[in-house]
């Protein structure tokens, strides 16, 4: 560590020793510490403050933190983190080549990505658990990401802990389906086909820059990507994305392809058919809490208020009470048909919302003839109350977009059909079955 680097640890000590001691003296005795007795910075300062009879707990001493609560802004953070995966690289810094070493950290609450900015002073060992004090964060890309930097300290300590989302092969990530994807994941490997691509400028921090974002695919569901750095994809090709990390936005999760990600291009077919055929259990779409396209199973057990024949403002398609919009006043209204419906299917339920021509085939009746019957029965709920008797108990499998709000998840539904035929159809094949052994 050379003479500006410890400078900044100087005027520390100094601050803490006021009048006790002159900045010429304090800078010697740092020099031996670290040169001499090879102690850590840190232990060097404490020391050093005691001997000038000053009180080594008035340094400065950053914030204990844990994972979760890392903000991206930290200047000086301390944590108890397990040493998830040790990665050294050599970077270009100014013309001449330096060696860092990045990896994964966590703790009982997530894991972050980390960089060791001087490695000859701090070396991390897989598997250990350390005390990292004096570390900094930066966001990249909507996450924080810790820096170990010439203030850093590292201590090994016997401490054992359990990591939250730890990835649990050698390469450092964790294989995931695409509906497996929920908010803060880390170095996740998800494998499927880009089903759309398109190229995008964004201005950030004051520069314009071209993104690829998209649409990846698998037997699951789908999840939108940005590719962050400079790799190349194409529209169809089947890939393996190694090292991506998970933005939610209002609860649908976004995959992030930063510039550590990589892409390997699959054989065309190798991921098989890619038909979404996986039924989600309810609880697992609350967990992720979205969905860009996802299909579940359960019972209609309720069929909610503002259900039916409904009438919809001109100008900005809100629903109309009354006759009037919440934001343009009184309007004449757009006739509208929708279901909305809670589903449950024993591990949790969901609000879903079935827009004109799914109600339309769910109920038997098209629009135009539930404004007739309405009018002609003087029944402003009788469209709710039909769906309601033929609709409720009734087991459906539905597939759709879930995005969260306040009120929790909520799915657009953009395919239904009933599936109490197919349970009967298997409780033949079934009996069949079991009569071909009498
Ligand atoms: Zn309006």
């Amino acid at each position: 560590m050379d003479k500006e680097e410890l400078a900044p640890h100087v005027e520390e000590v100094a601050r803490v020793l006021g009048e006790k001691a002159d900045k010429e003296a304090i800078e010697k005795e740092m020099e031996t510490y670290l040169t001499l007795y090879r102690v850590s910075l840190e232990t060097a300062k404490r020391s050093i403050v005691k001997n000038f009879g000053g009180d080594p707990n008035a340094l400065q001493k950053g914030t204990r933190k844990t994972v979760e609560t890392l903000t991206g802004t930290e200047q000086s953070v301390d944590l108890m983190v397990k040493v998830l995966t040790v990665n050294p690289k050599s970077i270009e810094v100014g013309g001449a080549s330096k060696n860092i070493v990045y990896g994964l950290l966590g703790d009982e609450t997530g894991t972050v990505p980390y960089t060791v900015w001087e490695t000859d002073r701090v070396q991390l060992k897989e598997g250990s658990t350390v005390l990292i004090r004096n570390a900094y964060t930066k966001e990249y890309n909507g996450s924080p990401q810790l820096n170990l930097g010439n203030r850093a300290t590292v201590e090994v300590t016997e401490e054992s802990l359990t990591v939250v989302g730890a990835p649990t092969n050698s390469v450092g990530s964790r294989e995931a389906k695409i509906s497996e994807l929920g908010e803060g994941m880390n170095y996740v490997i998800v494998s499927g086909k880009v089903v759309s691509l398109e190229e995008k400028e964004i201005t950030a921090s004051g520069e314009k820059k071209n993104i690829l974002t998209g649409v990846l695919t698998d037997d699951t569901g789908s999840v939108e990507f940005t590719v962050w750095g400079q790799t190349k994809l194409n529209k169809d090709d089947e890939v393996r994305i190694i090292g991506a990390y998970v933005k939610s936005w209002r609860g649908m999760p976004k995959l992030n392809l930063g510039d550590r990600a990589e892409v390997q291009v699959l054989d065309k077919g190798s991921l098989g058919d890619l038909t979404l055929t996986k039924v989600q259990t309810l609880e697992e779409i609350e967990r992720a809490g979205g969905a860009m396209d996802t299909l579940v199973r359960g019972t209609l057990v309720d069929v909610r208020e503002g259900s039916g024949l409904i009438m919809r403002c001109p100008d900005c398609r809100r629903v109309l009470q009354k006759s009037t919009c919440r934001v343009h006043g009184k309007v004449k209204g757009v006739d509208d048909l929708r279901i909305k419906a809670i589903l449950d299917d024993g591990t949790s339920s969901l609000n879903v919302i079935f827009a004109k021509e799914l109600t339309e085939q769910m109920i038997g009746v098209t629009m135009d003839e539930a404004i007739k019957l309405t009018t002609e029965e003087r029944n402003p709920d009788l469209i709710k109350e039909m769906a309601e008797e033929k609709l409720f108990a009734r087991s459906i499998e539905v597939r759709g977009m879930v995005r969260s709000d306040d009120y929790g998840p909520m799915m657009i539904a953009k395919d239904v059909h009933f599936v109490e035929q197919d349970v009967r159809e298997e409780g033949a094949k079934l009996l069949t079955e079991l009569e071909g052994f009498n």
